[in-house]
């Protein structure tokens, strides 16, 4: 992948000036075009370049970002919706320039119907302010990127994280949704009913849209019942192949199983340091089982067994919340510990997904790819959906090294995509994964150009994401 492999983006000058006087008078001290504030607000997690936008909004209403954008609209200005800012493949940036649309304003928790299991939530709600507010209702809301993430981002970008394997991902989480599009209009996608056949589905639509289709100014989501028990403990094995074959083994069985999480021996090197634990620095599954007492003891029972006859254990599991909390942190710290095997390196973070039965076949060939390639790039990953991360680790100053970590992410891609799988399970396309989008969904590729022209015509919505310059 390179930046160049995407549609190109060019700088409307002239407009970009006429909205920020525009914009400025409109939302005075809410509208900022500060260089640190442009800054924060375009890509920052990886190595793909910062480009900044002009300036950033802070709208409080779905009638404000109406505003936002048909001002956008009417001087033909890119807008970009921004949540917290974690999206790893430049999701956020600004390539032609043009309107960072902050939704961090608009956090009110609008509705929990606790006796229908749902809740509706402003965009810049984040998801552990969700489950904040949720904590005496015996609800929670189970999605969990690593990222404290807002839930209009996870929306956009399909996110999903450790629990997907058990609740699935934002996909199936959200019921409805309210959205304004390129024109101004906004919409809203159904109401709170479980299931509905009305027409197109709109909602799944722009769940992963990135931004590239409409703004979602506020979400219905699906809640779930705080568990009466949960257990959860960690397990060595002596290769990463026989930990996968444990997962695909507990996946076929049934096991119904709330998370399981496939750890190398470098990841586990670093986490350790980074969180110290306490286990062996070899290939682990980070596992964890939701459901009655007797339940979750006899889940991890039978999971003790398959990971014996794959020569793993010994499985120690707990019930006491304090110590499974502590392996979750440092399961969702994995990235930042990832990262002190190189200090000042930067990291590319994949994220393909395969068929279950293939996972193992996929991370063999993958860990030797790393070793044939001389990369550090420790793998972790939400396993029992097939889906693993690699982050390979490099000097973002030299082109020889991002050179070959792109050789190597493109091998994976295409390795996943030749196995029926993906080549992003949940972090979604943005800029970094256009350059693969072809190769996975053909002729679908055409049919996402088709609808993007209908509904945006101008192209503001985000351009230069998801679809590639072709
Ligand atoms: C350490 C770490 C671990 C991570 N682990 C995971 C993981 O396990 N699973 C996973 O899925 N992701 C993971 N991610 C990626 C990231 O957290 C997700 O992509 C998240 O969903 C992004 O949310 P955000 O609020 O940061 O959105 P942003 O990064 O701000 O935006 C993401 C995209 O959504 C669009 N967008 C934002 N808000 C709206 C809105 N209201 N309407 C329309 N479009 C909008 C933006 O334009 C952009 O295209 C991880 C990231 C980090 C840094």
């Amino acid at each position: 992948m390179a930046l160049s492999d995407l549609a190109p983006v060019e700088r409307n000058e002239e407009g970009i000036a006429a909205a920020l006087g525009i914009l400025k008078q409109r939302f005075a001290e809410r509208f900022q075009t500060g260089e640190a504030i442009r800054g924060q607000h375009a890509h920052t997690t990886t190595y793909i370049p910062t480009q900044a936008p002009d300036g950033v909004v802070f709208p409080e209403s779905t009638a404000e970002v109406q505003e936002v954008v048909r001002v956008c609209a009417l001087h033909r200005v890119p807008v970009i919706a921004f949540g917290v800012g974690s999206s790893l493949e430049g999701h956020v940036n600004a390539p032609g320039g043009g309107i960072s649309l902050d939704t961090s304003r608009m956090n009110r928790i609008l509705a929990v119907n606790a006796e229908d299991l749902d809740c509706t939530v402003e965009p810049g709600v984040t998801r552990e302010e969700l489950n904040h507010h949720l904590r005496d209702t015996g609800l929670f809301f189970p999605i969990d990127p690593g990222a404290n993430a807002t839930l209009g981002g996870m929306a956009a970008t399909r996110a999903s994280g450790t629990n997907a394997v058990r609740y699935g991902t934002m996909r199936e989480s959200v019921l409805s949704l309210t959205a304004v599009m390129a024109d101004g209009e906004a919409i809203t996608t159904g109401g709170r009913a479980r299931k509905s056949a009305a027409g197109y589905d709109l909602t799944r639509l722009l769940v992963g849209s990135e931004g590239t289709l409409g703004i979602i100014t506020a979400l219905t989501l699906k809640l779930q019942g705080i568990p009466q028990a949960i257990s959860g403990g960690v397990c060595p094995f002596p290769t990463l192949e026989a930990a996968s074959r444990a997962v695909i083994a507990t996946i076929q069985m049934g096991i119904p199983v709330a998370r399981i999480e496939l750890v190398n021996a470098l990841q586990m090197r670093a986490m350790k340091t980074y969180s110290k634990l306490d286990f062996p620095e070899s290939p682990c599954l980070f596992v964890e089982f939701h459901g009655s007492d007797a339940s979750v003891a006899e889940q991890a029972e039978t999971f003790g067994m398959i990971a014996e006859e794959e020569g793993g254990g010994p499985f120690l599991w707990t019930a006491v919340a304090e110590e499974r909390a502590k392996l979750w942190k440092a399961r969702h710290d994995a990235y930042w510990a990832s990262l002190t095997l190189r200090p000042g390196a930067k990291g590319l973070s994949t994220d393909v997904c395969v068929p279950i039965s293939r996972l193992a076949e996929c991370v063999a060939e993958t860990e030797a790819d790393i070793a044939e390639m001389g990369l550090i790039a420790p793998i972790v990953g939400h396993a029992g959906d097939g889906n693993f991360h690699t982050l390979a680790l490099m000097n973002a100053e030299d082109p020889a090294e991002i050179a070959l970590v792109e050789k190597f992410v493109a091998r994976l891609n295409r390795r996943a995509i030749a196995m029926g799988g993906t080549c992003t399970g949940e972090h979604g396309v943005g800029q970094g994964k256009a350059a693969f989008l072809r190769e996975e969904m053909g002729h679908g590729v055409d049919v996402m150009r088709t609808i993007k022209q209908a509904l945006d015509p101008l192209n503001i919505m985000n351009p230069g994401k998801v679809l590639p310059a072709e």
